[in-house]
């Protein structure tokens, strides 16, 4: 089944119009463009990953797949090195990288998850058959930066188990200057669209763990600066008030964040439970965290704001 997606994933490489950027350079022939992978792969680590969220991480750990290079180019990355700048590790071969993901399982990792995989996705379409042969069974996490194009998407449809975008900026000036794209705000919401219709509000197992669904990330900035408002009110009216949300609070200046004034200083209090309102006050209810400390702080944080999640946290 996967071999046809995988021809069509392919050939979007040949004048590449993978992601919405659509480079147009040849990275079948090895040519590169804004994300800089060419024809194969490239994987800075891999592992089992005990700080992802809790629904994913289980006992023994979420299976991290961590790819070079990026299709955005965020002022305060805090994986800069990876997504843009030397970006380490080795090309690795189809067989190789199917290989990868067999590791991961004989690890007793809790699932697949494909970090920074918008410019790979060809690549993974290419080993999944050869992992699935070797015994793969675990559920596939797609954890991106929310810049996806509906192409690429659709090849992805009934194989990707777990949606995991990471919505940015709503305002496109900002998504300009801060990430180079001006279209962000436009494309992610068309793929966080596409995505929860693929596979629906996230259902975790009787023991917490997630087994299909969507799950949306959103790094607060300071100042207001992602949108945070609009991006809820968005998530419970146009996607589903049941949406699944991990509001980040961890905002440090890092990269390139000095020379932007606003983003030289970390996250207020605040600010962060200003942004917990907005999400309240659009219908967002169902809240997760990366591990059980952001959980407590986060249901202290509820708690002291009059506020009970009645989904799941985790
Ligand atoms: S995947 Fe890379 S080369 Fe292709 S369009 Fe996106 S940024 Fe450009």
């Amino acid at each position: 089944m996967l071999g046809p997606r995988a021809s069509a994933a392919l050939a979007l490489l040949r004048s590449c119009r993978l992601c919405p950027r659509r480079c147009g350079v040849d990275r079948s022939g090895g040519e590169t463009g804004f994300c800089g992978v060419g024809r194969l792969a490239r994987v800075a680590s891999h592992g089992p990953h005990f700080g992802e969220e809790d629904c994913l991480v289980g006992r023994g750990g979420s299976g991290t797949i961590f790819f070079s290079g990026c299709n955005l180019a965020c002022a305060f990355c805090q994986n800069e090195d990876i997504s843009r700048r030397s970006r380490p590790g080795d090309e690795v071969t189809t067989r190789e990288l199917a290989d990868l993901m067999l590791d991961l399982q004989s690890q007793g990792c809790c699932n697949i998850n494909f970090v920074t995989p918008s410019h790979v996705v060809p690549q993974i379409l290419d080993a999944l058959p050869l992992a699935v042969e070797g015994g793969l069974s675990l559920p596939l996490v797609y954890n991106s930066g929310g810049y996806d194009s509906s192409e690429a998407l659709a090849l992805l449809q009934g194989v990707v188990d777990i949606y995991m975008p990471d919505l940015k900026f709503w305002d496109p000036a900002e998504a300009d200057r801060l990430c180079g794209a001006p279209d962000y705000p436009e494309a992610a919401r068309a793929a966080v669209g596409i995505m929860r219709a693929q596979v629906g509000d996230l259902r975790l197992s009787p023991g917490g763990l997630a087994q299909r669904g969507l799950l949306v990330r959103h790094l607060v900035l300071p100042g207001g600066l992602a949108g945070t408002r609009e991006w809820m009110a968005f998530l419970a009216s146009e996607i589903s008030p049941n949406t699944y949300v991990n509001l980040m609070d961890q905002y440090r200046p890092c990269a390139d964040a000095s020379v932007h004034p606003e983003l030289e200083r970390p996250l207020e209090p605040d600010e962060y439970r200003q942004a917990l309102d907005h999400a309240r006050a659009a219908g967002i209810s169902r809240f997760g965290a990366r591990n059980a400390d952001s959980v407590r702080m986060l249901l202290r944080r509820l708690a002291a704001r009059g506020l009970e999640p009645d989904g799941g946290i985790g």
